[in-house]
């Protein structure tokens, strides 16, 4: 990593309404050098961006010939490479469709550094609108984000994906992890399935624990709040994981005080 290579920000911009942008992400646009967004980004949040920051819109909506992902990809590393911070805006929150996987690839690729910025993604937004819950202990116990947009040739007839083609987000999975750990492999994940126990995510003070599912139910327990990422999204090169890397069952943590589940 060359030392004047700026940061690529990849920043959630929200269901599209500027103040459901978070302040991070303002800030940002404020400051960046270069904005890289998508069409799905209203101009009431571009407005936002420095007057003196180059805007290059990459949008690539069904029926319009937009940039290519390559494309794209090249497009972050050029800008960072000229020393200035990069906003790749996308709207909604960028882990979810938004085609981020391959984005981080090309940025570890070329030794950019990165920071992910979340935004509310179209799911809560919509939610809200409805006055609808997503979850509700008397009727849904689970919230499941899917598309009906398939890969070109993908020849599956149901949206359902298989258990290991899914992500999983658990939130409460402890304290007793074991049990968590015994319904996931008794849903047909595999204990080899890659984990992230994530605790106080997007604080200062978050910290991230890479596991296996198998090693799960070992597990010393972490501050709280935590959740539990599972499926093969989470397994991230330990050289370009940025994030704390802790023996499992090697260390054991106060127990927290402000929440009594985590
Ligand atoms: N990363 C985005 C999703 C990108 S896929 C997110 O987290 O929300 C683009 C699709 O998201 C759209 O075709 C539409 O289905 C949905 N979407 C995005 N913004 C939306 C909005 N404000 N209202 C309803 N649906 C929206």
């Amino acid at each position: 990593m060359t030392p004047m290579t700026g940061t690529v920000y990849i920043v959630g911009a929200g269901p599209g309404a500027a103040d459901l942008l978070t302040l991070k992400a303002a800030a940002l646009l404020a400051r960046a050098g270069a904005v890289l967004h998508d069409d799905l980004v209203p101009q009431e949040i571009l407005d936002l961006v420095s007057p003196t920051a180059e805007l290059i819109n990459v949008g690539k909506r069904c029926g319009r010939h937009g940039s290519s992902q390559e494309q794209i990809n090249r497009l972050m590393v050029v800008h960072a490479r000229r020393g200035r911070p990069v906003v790749r805006l996308k709207s909604g929150d960028p882990a979810v469709f938004g085609r981020l996987g391959e984005e981080l690839d090309a940025l570890r690729e070329a030794e950019v550094p990165f920071e992910i910025v979340p935004g509310v993604t179209a799911a809560t937004a919509a939610a809200a609108a409805a006055h609808a819950t997503l979850t509700d202990r008397r009727l849904a116990s689970a919230l499941v984000v899917l598309t009906g947009h398939r890969r070109d040739g993908a020849q599956d007839d149901s949206l359902m994906p298989r258990p290991e083609q899914a992500t999983y987000a658990v939130y409460m999975p402890g304290p007793d992890y074991s049990a968590t750990a015994r319904e996931l492999l008794r849903s047909g994940l595999d204990a080899d399935t890659p984990c992230a126990l994530v605790s106080k995510a997007g604080r200062g003070d978050q910290k991230v624990y890479r596991l296996r599912l198998g090693q799960l139910h070992a597990h010393a327990p972490v501050p709280a709040p935590a959740i539990l990422i599972v499926g093969e999204v989470t397994a991230v090169t330990a050289e370009s994981a940025d994030v704390s890397e802790v023996p499992v069952a090697g260390l054991i943590y106060e127990a927290a005080t402000d929440c009594a589940i985590s």
